[in-house]
């Protein structure tokens, strides 16, 4: 099991600055509070997040606040407010919550809200389902007095009308289409969306100062995506997954990968059976290249997660996968280890 020591950092900014050496994890007790993001730039929702946890608060509500500032901040091109929009140009968000209780809450493709993991957090609290979807989801969400707002920002239509000029897109990229290219051996098997686009939705997992967990994942999901299309993000199991016996995990990068085999599920299960957060993230990511080998040439997913110990650890398919750590000793951005070279 790695084992990191944590040193003490007083500022925000200065341990990104600091090198890897300068950071590691004691492993001697339980780190908490802890709360702990997919991507670098999400050192700005730990820190939001840490309001809460370093007062004593609920996990549940430092994951919520936490994941509200990538929602509300239009240069994130991939969670809420300014994210990019599918290929019709229209902004649909997907967000799910869970807390130390199995309480769960999720709204896929959501238009025109800037807070989808608010709306997920009632849909856990003031309803009798799990899931809503759509007009629906916009529907209850109006309901509870959300603002109706226009998500595309000046930015992420710019961005958007420049990708329609070629539109790279591959709505045939069937299994049939796949299998054929395999049997071709052709170098590379083209995504429908174009691969160098960063991966930012936000997966953030907390533990309380009474050692509860919970998480939140929200996105915008794939730019320029098929409309109607729904990824790992919101799908509890896939996009984020929490037991408070034993830990927490969340995902990011092609959702389609992580949906079919139950990523952030498959995480906890692997720690539940005693592999460290790091080496579960690995086996998850290791499932992914055995079920799909050459399928998944030039794709990204990574695994985040978190114990009951206040360890944790990421892996990813390809190089380029961070996340960003908050405890009492300061904030600290890591770079995941990854499979491919
Ligand atoms: N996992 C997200 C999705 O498939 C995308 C991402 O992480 O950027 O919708």
């Amino acid at each position: 099991m790695q084992r990191r020591k944590f040193l003490q950092l007083s500022t925000l900014i200065a341990p990104l600055l600091a090198t890897k050496n300068a950071f590691s994890f004691s492993g001697t007790g339980v780190t908490k509070p802890i709360v702990i993001s997919t991507w670098a730039p999400n050192v700005k929702a730990n820190a939001e997040a840490w309001k809460t946890l370093s007062s004593g608060g609920r996990a549940l509500d430092a994951v919520e606040a936490g994941v509200k500032i990538p929602e509300a901040d239009p240069d994130d091109t991939s969670v809420g407010y300014g994210g990019l929009p599918d290929r019709d140009g229209i902004v649909t968000l997907d967000a799910c919550i869970m807390d130390e209780f199995a309480n769960i809450g999720s709204v896929m493709a959501l238009e025109n809200i800037m807070h989808p993991i608010s709306v997920a957090r009632l849909v856990m609290e003031k309803t009798p389902h799990v899931q809503l979807a759509g007009d629906g989801a916009l529907q209850f969400a109006l309901s509870m007095g959300f603002e109706k707002i226009n998500l595309l920002t000046p930015g992420s239509e710019k961005a958007w009308k420049e990708w329609l000029k070629t539109s790279k897109y591959d709505p045939n990229r069937t299994n049939e289409e796949i299998n054929k290219r395999i049997k071709n051996d052709e170098k590379h098997l083209p995504y429908p969306w174009p691969v160098a686009m960063n991966h930012d939705t936000i997966g953030m997992l907390a533990m309380d100062v009474n050692g509860n967990l919970s998480g939140a994942c929200t996105t915008s999901g794939m730019a320029f995506k098929m409309r109607g299309r729904v990824g790992d993000s919101p799908i509890i199991g896939a996009g984020l997954f929490v037991d408070n016996e034993i830990g927490a995990a969340t995902s990011t990068g092609v959702g389609e990968e992580v949906v079919r085999m139950c990523g952030s599920h498959t995480v906890v299960e692997l720690m539940r059976q005693g592999y460290s957060p790091e080496i579960a993230c690995r086996k998850a990511v290791e499932r992914i290249v055995k079920l799909r080998g050459n399928k998944i040439k030039g794709i990204q997913v990574g695994f985040l997660a978190l114990n009951k110990k206040g360890e944790f650890g990421g892996y990813s398919l390809e190089k380029g996968f961070n996340y960003a750590i908050q405890t009492n000793a300061g904030s600290k951005v890591y770079d995941g280890k990854y499979i491919k070279p």
